[in-house]
């Protein structure tokens, strides 16, 4: 979790704005609550004093809003007793003649209109914001600064129109969906026990929510590796870290004669009791009876496993190899199909050598380990069988986009980005996704590698596009060493990838930058965020603690970071900001 941020802005006030300070803040505010009586008593008045004087201005504002008070209780009166024809009727009109009004106006007129609406919106919001003006300087004990509307955060308050996914207000539309462009099956609900184990109805819950990620060790049917050492984790970790490439692999369905069961190989030893011994002594402090039972609930329920026994059962041959696809097309003509693809479905062939690049071949005995190409769309069900106990599809690179609005598909595929995002959110019903804790954690981290390695793939590919042949440092080399063929294949990652070092040179630019275009900051402002405020515990369901949720963690730090800022240069809590 990215806790500290820093920001360097700078404000100033000139004595103009000192002496005008009397002026600002809660004083505007009284201010405005005491002109209010003084229009009530010039209701009666049918005043003509010329505005020649304060006083006078003040009157003439005070009819001209009596005139208007007066014209909108008509409004509302003749609307209330309107029927829905004649408001339908009135609808029309209007739209009819603003249409022929903006139909009929100049380039001029129009921009002007434009130019006007800007700035009265502008003044607007800008009017929110004033009575906060300063306000650091002069704070007040008694205001209850926390419950102020412009720093309130309202807890899962806009929802989207596309795919109804809560969202905080700030949040950005296309943040669940890509403004309706994503649009995927729902996930089914999980089947007993696991439903009441991770609601917390089962007697076992609280054991099986603390050792979750061991629970689920004991069943995946893939490894889960990285390409460098995995970081120590002793002591109280509550996240999940990795460093290097994640992988993960697959072995044969089948152990080698002298060798003992593992992953996936353990589903089929035909035994439950077996079974569940190789699953307790493989993972130690798994409790057996809990086992049993899940053991029980992903063979009655897991397309995978159902599949791959019945392949095993069919063609007892040692030569047996299982393809599952990558991409579930549908597959026509071939004559050993062995089912038929269908949504959530596996799409398994029996086959010799019917296969493509990223498609898992599972043979039935061999110390061989292959690795899982992280766009296939099993991914995740041979990962994580307690988070999809069906096995529901993963992300891979053939989903298609959607015309938002409607089910017609269009030319663009969804990115993995878009498609975890999408499974991330909480929409009409509660997501169970959200309630695995540590094995959350995991799942999170491990998609992001996806996402990132989807990335850097299409850096790969893209170099011409990103014109790296015209950065500095390339050139460099080139001019000083003349033989290219020296400098090997190199793939340059433009600044645009978060945390490379292209990236961290820009953003080091960018501040001196600042520096020399505005003068030294006068503040440095670190802002990190309590995670026990009531915004997360609000938000958290099931028994769950701050630390099971680094997604709302770090959603929630998003909005309090933009209401600080927002503070800071629209509020000018310190007086007018610079940059
Ligand atoms: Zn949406």
């Amino acid at each position: 979790m990215a806790s500290d941020r820093l920001f360097t802005f700078r404000y100033g006030r000139s004595t103009e704005e000192e002496d005008q300070r009397s002026h600002s803040g809660r004083r505007i505010f009284l201010a405005t609550n005491l002109t209010t009586p003084l229009v009530a008593n010039q209701t009666d008045e049918n005043s003509q004093t010329p505005p020649c004087s304060v006083a006078g201005l003040v009157l003439a504002a005070a009819v001209k809003n009596q005139r208007q008070a007066t014209y909108r209780l008509r409004t509302l009166n003749s609307r209330a007793t309107e029927s829905n024809e004649q408001r339908e009727r009135r609808i029309h009109c209007n739209a009819l003649g603003n249409q022929t009004r903006i139909g009929a106006e100049t380039f001029d007129a129009r921009r002007n209109r434009l130019q006007l609406e800007r700035v009265r919106q502008g003044t607007f919001r800008a009017s929110n914001w004033l009575y906060l003006k300063d306000e650091a300087l002069h704070y007040d004990p008694n205001l209850d600064y926390p419950n102020f509307p412009q720093i309130v955060i309202r807890s899962k308050s806009s929802k989207c129109t596309f795919c109804g996914a809560l969202k905080f207000e700030a949040e950005a539309s296309g943040l669940c969906c890509s403004n309706g462009k994503v649009s995927l099956p729902e996930l089914p609900q999980l089947p007993e026990p696991l439903k009441s184990l991770m609601e917390g109805n089962h007697p076992k819950s609280k054991e099986f929510l603390t050792m979750i990620r061991k629970y689920n060790s004991s069943f995946q049917m893939t490894s889960f590796g990285t390409s460098l050492p995995m970081l120590d984790s002793t002591g109280f970790m509550p996240t999940f870290r990795i460093q290097g490439q994640v992988y993960h692999k697959a072995g044969s369905l089948m152990s080698l004669p002298n060798e003992e069961e593992k992953f996936l190989q353990i589903y089929f030893l035909g035994n439950e009791e077996a079974e569940a011994k190789r699953r307790c002594t493989l993972i130690p402090g798994t409790t057996k009876s809990l086992i049993e039972s899940l053991q029980k609930m992903l063979h009655e329920n897991n397309h995978y496993v159902q599949k791959f026994k019945m392949a095993i059962e069919d063609n007892p041959t040692e030569d047996l190899q299982i393809v599952i696809k990558a991409d579930r097309k549908p597959i026509e003509g071939h004559e050993r199909v062995f089912n038929t693809p269908a949504l959530n479905e596996v799409a398994i062939i029996i086959a010799g050598n019917d296969f493509e690049k990223r498609d898992i071949v599972l043979t039935k005995r061999s110390n061989e380990l292959k690795n899982i190409c992280e766009t296939h769309i099993s991914y995740d069900a041979l990962q994580y069988p307690l988070m999809f106990p069906p096995g529901e599809d993963g992300y891979t690179i053939n989903i298609n986009q959607v015309e938002p609005g409607t089910s017609n598909q269009i030319n663009k595929m969804v990115s993995a980005m878009s498609f975890y995002a999408y499974r991330l959110m909480v929409r009409s019903t509660e997501n169970h996704l959200l309630n695995y804790r540590q094995l959350l954690h995991q799942y999170l981290v491990d998609m992001y590698a996806k996402i990132e390695a989807e990335r850097l793939l299409f850096i790969r590919l893209n170099q011409k596009k990103l014109r790296v042949d015209e950065y500095i440092h390339l050139k460099d080399a080139i001019t000083n060493d003349s033989d290219p063929a020296n400098h090997g294949k190199l793939v340059i990652l433009p600044s645009t990838f978060t945390g490379c070092p292209r990236n961290m040179h820009k953003y080091a630019q960018d501040a001196i930058t600042y520096v020399r275009h505005g003068g030294k900051p006068s503040l440095f402002i670190t802002y990190t965020f309590n995670p026990n405020c009531k915004e997360m515990t609000q938000n958290l369901t099931n028994g769950q603690s701050k630390t099971d949720r680094h997604d709302l963690v770090a959603r929630i730090f998003r909005q309090k970071l933009i209401k600080f800022m927002n503070v800071l240069v629209k509020g000018q809590v310190f007086g007018s900001v610079k940059y």
